[in-house]
């Protein structure tokens, strides 16, 4: 009896033990984690019942089901059925309209998905999810049209388009260029009515624009916008390096800039100065330039600019710049991406329209620079100032003196280097300084398209 009772006593506690260690086994091991399967969807809320919704399910235990389900009022249909476990942890599927068809009567349809992992809890039947989502069906395009343009697009020049853009759910409306440059276009004049300026770089071989709508249920629609384009030659410059221009300006610089810190060799100071200093000070330019408001523009009637009075064009925008060194030849290259002008020792710079300043500092090669937003995309910058008169935040009258030119940066002589931007893109000044070119290209579109815009 004794020992019996040892005995049982014995078995009791290696039951209990057994029991509690697979509990502690259960609590802790893998196999029996307690985890739902998480779901990704790559769109929810609205859907045009034509691309695939794709949906992950992640589960550190694996899948061992998945199905999806269609629903309207009136029908159900089973979608996507996968019984086959598998021990991947994450794993997508698509989610197609219901074969044979095409079109849903319903507004919306719902859903449902459910997803089972392979973990043994549960008495072995798995962690279960079921999640149900409303997709509002929305099968119709954006409508887009192009209410006007410029008639054409010079190299290295600017434009404008203006079109109207409607859908009840858009999600974005974008001008995608053939060189990766999106513009914005920004409200314009009516509710559902966009227009923007567009601007072909200099070092691209050609242009063309196309404007998408897209809205949320993944509907697209393109419309090009015709525009003729005009090339323009640039001025290449084969330049021979000077040893006094190596020992004078390119030493002095290299004495102030971090990118030239610790480099003794001339024609390498040189190299980081002209490569990549001007492409650190131009991101700078590039990121400050690149904003459009979403405000609606019921105008845009920019006067002629005239930035130095009885400034003479001392250099052109747009050269491609050729470095040679006593037969060296091709060290360096770099684009010249504004319009030189020179008057007097420290002339008088001008805002000829009024802007906000949203930049007014050193900014390396390009000396003390300040940069006006003139609203709609275009901005204007002005280099190499010997005194600068206005500061970031100001707002700069149409006529003000801004500040003095001079020769701060990389600059020999006493110059204003003129630089406009169109959404972050260098554009050639001479057309915007060109009062029938801002009628014919700019003012005379939007009047055009102000009449239509308000007859509708
Ligand atoms: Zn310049």
């Amino acid at each position: 009896m004794r020992r019996g009772r040892r005995g049982s006593g014995f078995i009791g506690w290696v039951a209990t033990a057994a029991v509690v260690g697979a509990i502690g086994f259960m609590a802790f091991s893998p196999m029996f984690e307690r985890e739902d399967p998480k779901l990704t969807l790559s769109h929810e809320g609205y859907w045009n019942f034509k691309e695939p919704i794709r949906v992950s399910v992640e589960d550190s235990s694996g899948l061992k089901s998945f199905k999806a389900t269609i629903a309207t009022p009136h029908e159900s249909w089973d979608v996507v059925e996968d019984n086959t476990p598998s021990a991947e942890t994450k794993k997508t599927f698509e989610i197609l309209p219901p074969k044979g068809v095409r079109r849903v009567e319903a507004a919306s349809v719902t859903l449902t998905v459910e997803a089972t992992d392979r973990s043994l809890w549960g008495l072995f039947m798995g962690n279960t999810l079921k999640e149900e989502y409303t997709l509002v069906i929305d099968q119709r395009r954006p409508v887009l049209s192009i209410v006007a343009n410029s008639y054409k697009i010079q190299k290295g020049g600017s434009a404008i388009v203006i079109f109207k853009a409607s859908d009840p759910h858009m999600e974005s409306l974008k001008i995608q260029t053939n060189y990766g440059k999106t513009f914005i276009a920004q409200p314009f004049v009516k509710e559902g009515y966009y227009a923007s300026l567009l601007a072909w770089p200099v070092q691209e071989s050609t242009f063309s624009a196309t404007v998408v709508a897209r809205d949320r249920a993944g509907n697209e629609t393109k419309s090009s916008v015709p525009l003729r384009l005009k090339d323009h030659v640039y001025r290449v410059s084969n330049i021979e390096l000077s040893d006094a221009f190596l020992d004078g300006k390119i030493a002095e610089l290299a004495n102030e800039y971090e990118e030239t810190a610790g480099v003794d060799d001339r024609l390498q100071q040189f190299k980081i100065i002209n490569e990549t200093v001007r492409a650190n000070n131009e991101k700078i330019i590039h990121q400050i330039t690149s904003k459009v408001s979403n405000k609606l523009i019921s105008d845009f009637n920019p006067q002629p600019f005239y930035p130095l009075p009885n400034g003479q064009k001392v250099a052109d925008f747009g050269d491609h710049r050729i470095y040679s060194y006593k037969g060296q030849e091709n060290i360096s290259q770099a684009y010249h991406m504004g319009l030189d002008l020179a008057s007097v020792q420290m002339g008088s710079i001008n805002a000829t329209n009024g802007g906000n300043v949203v930049f007014s500092q050193m900014n390396g090669i390009y000396g003390n620079l300040p940069i006006l937003d003139h609203g709609f995309g275009l901005y204007t910058l002005y280099g190499h100032c010997s005194d600068v008169h206005v500061q970031e935040g100001d707002v700069a009258a149409a006529g003000q003196e801004i500040a003095k030119s001079g020769l701060s940066g990389y600059a020999m002589g006493d110059h204003l280097h003129f630089g406009i931007l169109v959404q972050g893109i260098e554009v050639r000044p001479e057309e915007w300084m060109d009062a029938k070119w801002i009628y014919d290209n700019i003012t005379s579109v939007i009047e055009n398209a102000k009449l239509i815009i308000n007859q509708r």
